[in-house]
């Protein structure tokens, strides 16, 4: 047997792991006992990564080009040289004839930092739009306005290690417990060797991690800029805050301090829902303890003011001075594997590489040069609900889909089934040939996936980490940098540019890729100069930034008070309380959550293949107050149709304790395909937060009646 260490492919957390395989074929899966995130630890996931892997799993691989000539026929298998030129051929046929704002690519936060590197050079670079997104845009992009608008940079400023030197641990928007084991099993081992370590968890349900909580605020859906504001009016009350930090290093406070006067406790207790004493015994612990980290995730990004959500509670951390010192500081928590590896490199449509800003023409001179191109556009390319949109009004009409699954995890599903089944050309670039997205490729293409293919991710703590192949690709599937470079250079010929193509994609490994992406890193905040993939192969996973001749990574930005925005200051910004997209009304009377379970990863095209993982919970199922089912007939089993404006959904119901009444739950993990034809998104709305364009996935009004068959 041999053994080939990589990192998990599902969260954030970014666990190492050791791939066990004989014979070309995964066997199994252990915790890598020398990885810094997780120290040998697995959840139940990242444990059964072995039974999704090819062979016993090759029913549900896409394993041959196949094109398909006409939509009322299937796709045929075809070969690489006729899918590749064919894409090429209609890609600069649209270019040509409607300008390259005509095309788009949507990728994933589950791509490799390489894979990414070259999808943005090809779109940016070659074809000359901005239009690059992928689903980290539903996921993180309003932490990363977040961090831009009140530290200057997109930069999570803690590490896990942080979690031990913790005094207190502000949880908000996040099911830790669930979404993110191993980082919560840390905090468990915290609160172990520190008795006195405060937890306080922010949450409209009782989670399993608002269960292990010292103080739990279950307040209504979509009122953190309320609490938060309402905690800095007791800071400033009780003189709980610095005056010294900020006086030293913010600026903006008094405008500030004199919006959040109106958030009194009282005020606050009524809009959020929550008791007044629960809102000042907060502030206190986050205020007084030696060391406050808070913890934030999708419960904060998925709404239509994540950016201001994310401010509101970094404001806190900069009036306490809770930030640059162990322990102490605001930390996101990333939903995917390589989220930060794609923002490193500038994939998202309004990003460009190592963190430059698209608005500056000499950061975009910087990266035309680094690429050999004249220019790159200016305008930002259209994020991912615009871009689905664009693609229904024809106003795109080819699109690149890699990695993902929009026609599940977008919001309003009715829309997007629309807009592509309405594109001109559709390619997807996919491991997996049984998601929804595939059923409306014109051109599926087989990417290879976990323990297949080589590369880097970057977890929600800046540590770069290899993944690596233990076994060769099923089928004819190929690496998505491969394929990625290969259709570049084809398109080059069919666009008249076949030098400059050939010249800027020479590349003939993944380290090749990766070398120039950490030359575009040279003095950016993200600076890897330093690193080398011999170095990570050799001591492992590094933190950025990690500058040529430095020893080692950052495990704490701004430990110096100085922050990357004009001043050198890091920027209260002024938030005030909103209210969600839409709000319950006597047609659509509850409030709906979504989330996530402890055994399911997203839209499930790999952890659906874990009959193991369907133990915990085996269906979707809409979790509901015991009042709200008593008014409405129903008993735990009963099929609901759960209704909102833009369609319906049939479930079984089941009572839970976890919510108050008014509200009720469904896990996100299951589509169309799995759910006899309606996913839980088709009930979503798309309206998106106005800096971030993230979309409100978290909240919609909904009625939910006995479901009646016919
Ligand atoms: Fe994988 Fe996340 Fe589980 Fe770690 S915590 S094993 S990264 S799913």
């Amino acid at each position: 047997m041999a053994e080939t260490k990589s990192t998990c492919c599902y969260c954030g957390v970014g666990c190492g792991v050791v791939i066990e395989h004989e014979a070309g074929r995964i066997t199994g899966v252990r915790g890598d006992p020398d990885h810094p995130a997780n120290f040998g630890r697995l959840c139940t996931k990242g444990s059964t990564l072995h039974l999704s892997a090819a062979p016993d799993t090759l029913i549900a691989r896409a394993l041959y080009p196949a094109l398909r000539t006409d939509r009322n026929a299937g796709r045929e298998r075809v070969s690489w040289d006729t899918a590749l030129d064919t894409a090429a051929e209609r890609f600069a046929a649209i270019i040509a004839e409607h300008g390259p704002d005509a095309v788009a690519v949507y990728g994933a936060g589950q791509l490799l930092t390489e894979d990414y590197y070259v999808f943005n050079k090809l779109v940016k670079g070659l074809i000359g739009t901005n239009n690059l997104d992928t689903n980290s845009r539903l996921c993180m992009s309003s932490a990363v306005a977040g961090y831009k608008l009140s530290l200057g940079a997109d930069a999570p400023p803690c590490s896990y290690e942080d979690i031990a030197h913790s005094h207190a641990l502000f949880i908000t928007g996040s099911n830790t417990a669930f979404a993110h084991p191993i980082a919560f099993r840390r905090i468990e081992d915290a609160r172990k060797a520190r008795p006195g370590m405060k937890l306080v968890v922010v949450d409209p349900r009782r989670t399993d991690t608002a269960e292990a909580a010292d103080l739990h605020l279950p307040l209504l859906p979509g009122t953190d800029i309320a609490l938060y504001n309402a905690m800095l009016h007791v800071m400033l009350w009780e003189g709980w805050v610095n005056r010294d930090y900020i006086e030293a290093h913010t600026e903006g406070f008094d405008a500030v301090k004199k919006a959040v006067r109106e958030y009194t406790p009282a005020m606050a207790a009524t809009l959020c829902g929550l008791e007044k004493k629960a809102i000042e015994q907060a502030a206190e612990i986050f205020a007084t303890a030696p060391a406050t980290m808070s913890m934030y995730c999708q419960g904060l990004n998925q709404y239509s003011f994540g950016t201001h959500n994310n401010s509101a509670l970094i404001n806190l951390h900069l009036a306490t001075g809770q930030i640059g010192r162990p322990g102490a500081g605001p930390f996101s928590l990333t939903g995917q594997p390589n989220a930060m590896g794609g923002r490193e490199v500038g994939g998202l449509a309004n990003l460009l590489s190592a963190h430059r800003d698209m608005a500056n023409p000499e950061h975009r001179a910087e990266v035309a040069a680094l690429w050999g191109v004249d220019d790159v556009p200016a305008q930002p390319g259209k994020s991912a609900v615009e871009m689905f949109n664009g693609l229904r009004s024809g106003e795109i009409k080819a699109i690149w889909i890699a990695c993902t699954n929009p026609a599940q995890s977008m919001p309003d599903q009715a829309l997007i089934h629309e807009a592509l089944a309405k594109a001109e050309f559709v390619v997807v670039q996919e491991a997996f040939g049984h998601t929804e997205t595939c059923a409306y490729a014109d051109l599926l293409l087989p990417a290879t996936t976990w323990g297949e293919k080589d590369g880097t991710v970057t977890n929600s703590e800046r540590a770069i980490s290899r993944v690596r192949a233990a076994v060769s690709a099923p089928g004819e599937a190929r690496h998505d940098w491969a394929i990625v470079v290969d259709f570049a250079r084809r398109l080059g010929i069919h666009m008249g540019k076949a030098d400059l193509a050939a010249r800027m994609f020479p590349y003939t490994t993944p380290e090749s890729i990766w070398n120039e992406h950490r030359e575009s890193t040279r003095s950016r905040d993200l600076d890897i100069t330093g690193l080398s993939y011999s170095l990570l192969e050799n001591a492992g996973p590094q933190q950025w930034p990690f500058p040529e001749g430095a020893d080692a990574g950052k495990v704490r930005l701004y430990e110096d008070g100085v922050f990357p925005t004009p001043s050198g200051k890091a920027r209260f910004v002024l938030t005030e309380h909103r209210i969600t997209a839409e709000s319950p009304s006597a047609r659509y009377p509850l409030h709906l959550n979504t989330g996530r379970l402890r055994d399911q990863w997203h839209g499930m095209s790999r952890t659906g293949l874990v009959a193991r993982l369907y133990s915990h919970e085996p269906e979707p199922m809409l979790h509901m107050h015991k009042d709200d089912m008593e008014r409405r007939g129903l008993a735990s089993g009963d099929l609901v149709q759960v209704k909102s404006k833009r369609g319906d959904v049939v479930l079984k119901v089941l009572e839970s304790a976890t919510l108050r009444p008014g509200q009720t739950f469904v896990p996100m993990h299951w589509g169309g395909n799995t759910m006899g034809g309606q996913g839980v998104n088709v009930l979503l709305p798309s309206a998106f937060d106005p800096y971030s364009k993230q979309p409100e996935l978290k909240h919609a009004a909904v009625q939910v009646e006995k479901y009646k068959a016919g």
